[in-house]
């Protein structure tokens, strides 16, 4: 089995998931005892959000290569950025290493692709939402049209990620809100299933609050993970 580097703690919420997902698939995959190989660089997230919303990207990409860098000096055969948000930097923590980066956007277009989708509404922070490095890929590489919500909206789910979701707060209002943008995009802009786009979403909602396919990365990108630590 191979050694996993996590590059975590944006938000710790969703890493633990992350962590625990992890060892369940490896558990489930060869059975008994066998359990995940990790390495962990957990940050503290005040101080990456801090840059995020100062724009300053290339100050937090340099302090993610350092993270990438040291967790390959560790051990790590592989790496995974435990944040869409962050693949924003992917190329920056790449070129610091190499070893490959399993890229959380490929992993969940392979997938919308298996499923024969194409037009995903995508739920994630603004930043994801509304720049190119995500929603591009998912265009260019996978011929996907991903919707995302009008500004009030966007608004909203960005709100919800960063004062609730990843600080631990589960609201029933905020998940009644989440629903209501989701089948909005699929009523007025035809989308055929949803990107639960952001880590720490899959705290809130789930594929039984839809009647659409429900694409969650975080279990998505640790599949593809395990598959590479087991392959
Ligand atoms: N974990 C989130 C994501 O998947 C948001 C936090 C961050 O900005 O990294 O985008």
């Amino acid at each position: 089995m191979r050694t996993l580097g996590l590059i975590g703690g944006m938000s710790w919420e969703s890493t633990a998931i992350y962590y625990r997902l992890l060892n369940e698939i490896v558990r489930e995959r060869l059975g008994g005892l066998h359990s995940a190989k990790l390495l962990l660089w957990s940050f503290d997230f005040a101080e990456i959000a801090e840059r995020q919303h100062h724009g300053d990207w290339h100050g937090a990409g340099v302090l993610l290569a350092e993270a990438a860098r040291k967790l390959e000096d560790g051990g790590a055969e592989g790496l995974l950025l435990c944040t869409n948000t962050m693949h924003r930097l992917a190329d920056q923590v790449q070129a610091a290493v190499s070893i490959p980066l399993i890229h959380i956007a490929d992993a969940t277009a392979a997938a919308i692709q298996r499923a024969g989708l194409h037009r995903p509404a995508l739920l994630a922070t603004r930043f994801t939402m509304e720049q190119d490095f995500y929603k591009g890929r998912l265009a260019d590489k996978y011929g996907l049209e991903p919707v995302v919500p009008d500004e009030a909206g966007r608004e909203l789910v960005h709100r919800v990620i960063y004062d609730e979701l990843c600080q631990g707060i589960i609201s029933t209002d905020s998940k009644a809100a989440y629903v209501a943008e989701a089948e909005r995009l699929r009523r007025e802009e035809a989308a055929d299933s949803i990107i639960m786009g952001c880590t720490e979403i899959t705290m809130l909602i789930g594929q039984s609050d839809f009647d659409i396919p429900v694409f969650d990365t975080t279990r998505i990108h640790a599949e593809v993970a395990a598959d590479f630590a087991l392959g």
